[in-house]
């Protein structure tokens, strides 16, 4: 079994899809085993973003991942990083594919409602950017 970090952004918490929107992670059979409702500081969003720091849209997102609370959440399962993405669909919504969260949820590219780790190491990283060991059950 394999951990990931997702993140439902602020567009989404703040129209109250949280719940719909982990529901689309259990019927993937995805599992939650950590959960947060946090603010992010831009400067906390900006370090999460760092590896995005070069490219344009960076200010736009840190002042987005910062404008209203997020949920933040490890999720397990059998390949749990792709199967996150797979749920998620293609950053832009108008690319998703018919099912996907930002399919059915994501208002732009940019408020695009899901964050998904891209990789093992991202997702080691993103983990222990917002979790302690201790809190994942
Ligand atoms: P995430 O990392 O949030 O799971 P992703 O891996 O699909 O999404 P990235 O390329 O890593 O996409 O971009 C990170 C985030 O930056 C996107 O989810 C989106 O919120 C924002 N973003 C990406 N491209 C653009 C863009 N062209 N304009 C505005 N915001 C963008
Ligand atoms: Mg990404």
């Amino acid at each position: 079994t394999e951990l990931t970090l997702s993140i439902i952004k602020p567009d989404a918490t703040k129209r109250n899809l949280t719940g719909k929107i982990i529901s689309k992670f259990e019927e993937a059979g995805l599992r939650v085993v950590a959960s947060k409702r946090i603010h992010l500081s831009p400067a906390q969003a900006g370090a999460f973003y760092a590896e995005h720091s070069e490219r344009p849209f960076y200010a736009e997102l840190c002042e987005f991942m910062s404008s209203e609370p997020v949920v933040v959440q490890v999720l397990a399962g059998e390949n749990a990083i792709a199967k996150n993405r797979e749920v998620m669909g293609a950053t832009d919504p108008a690319e998703a594919a018919e099912g996907t969260i930002r399919k059915e949820f994501a208002l732009s590219k940019g408020e695009n409602s899901a964050h998904g780790s891209d990789s093992p190491e991202s997702a080691a990283r993103e983990i222990a950017f917002f979790f302690s060991g201790l809190e994942l059950v």
